[in-house]
């Protein structure tokens, strides 16, 4: 069990009020690069507290895309463990983050890079602050990139839902001190229904955008796909749905259900006929079609015209549906190619 930073300084510091804990997090997300130079902090704790890591990530590979719209870090974390993350221009000045809330993934999803490797571990909330401080870190020295980080999507590796309390306390330390909203954080999940439920009661759960990777609204077809759905599974969603946007919908706030486009499993007119369906029954939710990115041979991308057949078929029956650009494809930094195999670097 890794000792979160927290835990770490009421240890070391058992006397100290709990702002001071607050005062040291804002230091985390200054542009400081250690803790001596976190001037706001006592000199008394400034010279104690060297024994709590500043950083619990550290570069072991940056790789850039020819574009130079996406660069992919490879980072290491404790345990000799190599996670993934992705910096990817948006438009002028903004820049969204990927972060992976897992080492590996139990999902097994057969598409997804990520989950051929199985769980290795969970990251703390540590470790996923710190992918946000280290990409806010290198922009910082590469003043030549111009920009800052402005949405954060938590679509790298691992499944965020089951890594709930975790993923819930970065959250809530990203939001209290980074001026990135709730609108431009997006936690992306294959739909762990026990943590959907408890989402809509916590208190504590910060009320981000959600993306549901759906996949298909056929069950025998999401079952092939999606490894960890069942037969009630979509009736059971559909449900949850509804009493989410109830509770947290509003004209800013929708659902998003991503769709991965594999060729001749799930593009077909009746399946988009299959989702439509599903997604009007439901209300206030988008769809977002990803194109495959290659990580096996099992699969193959929809064709363009599929795609657009697809997206036609929604957008007549009023779904609205965007089609997300591939980026970083030329060195595997796109959707489900994040694997962090020491094997590739
Ligand atoms: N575990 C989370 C985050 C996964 S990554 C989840 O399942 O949502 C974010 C999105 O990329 C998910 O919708 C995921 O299904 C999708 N994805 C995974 N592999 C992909 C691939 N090879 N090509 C395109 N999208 C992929």
């Amino acid at each position: 069990m890794i000792e979160s930073r927290h835990k770490q300084f009421t240890t070391l510091f058992p006397t100290e009020p709990a702002f001071r804990w607050k005062q040291v997090e804002q230091g985390l997300f200054s542009f400081a690069t250690s803790w001596e130079e976190l001037t706001s902090l006592s000199k008394y704790i400034r010279e104690h507290i060297g024994s709590i890591p500043w950083m619990t990530v550290t570069p072991q590979k940056i790789q850039i895309s020819g574009n130079g719209d996406t660069h992919k870090a490879l980072l290491r974390v404790e345990g000799d463990q190599d996670i993934e993350t992705v910096l990817m221009k948006n438009k002028r000045d903004a820049w969204t983050i990927c972060v992976s809330s897992q080492v590996g993934c139990a999902m097994r999803c057969g598409f997804c890079a990520t989950g051929k490797m199985g769980l290795i571990r969970s990251l703390t909330s540590d470790e996923i602050v710190d992918q946000y401080r280290f990409w806010m870190q290198y922009l910082q020295e590469h003043k030549e990139l111009e920009g800052r980080i402005s949405n954060i999507v938590f679509m790298g590796m691992g499944e965020p839902l089951a890594n709930y309390e975790e993923v819930k306390y970065a959250l809530n330390a990203i939001l209290k001190h980074s001026d990135i909203g709730r609108t431009r954080i997006t936690v992306s999940t294959v739909g762990v229904l026990p943590r959907l439920e408890q989402m809509l009661t916590d208190k504590d759960w910060p009320h981000v955008r959600l993306a549901i990777s759906l996949h298909s609204a056929v069950s025998e077809t999401r079952k092939q796909i999606v490894p960890t759905s069942y037969d009630d599974f979509l009736p059971k969603l559909g449900d949850w749905a509804k009493r989410y946007l109830y509770r947290h919908g509003n004209r800013r706030h929708h659902l998003t259900f991503e769709y991965v486009m594999l060729k001749g499993v799930n593009d077909t007119p009746d399946q988009a006929r299959a989702l439509a369906k599903f997604v009007n029954r439901i209300g206030n939710v988008r769809v977002n079609l990803i194109p495959y990115n290659l990580t096996g041979l099992e699969f193959e991308c929809s064709t363009p015209p599929a795609i657009k057949q697809f997206l036609e078929i929604l957008q007549s029956k009023h779904v609205i549906s965007t089609t997300r650009r591939t980026m970083g494809d030329d060195i595997d930094a796109a959707c489900g190619q994040l694997a962090g195999s020491k094997e590739k670097t």
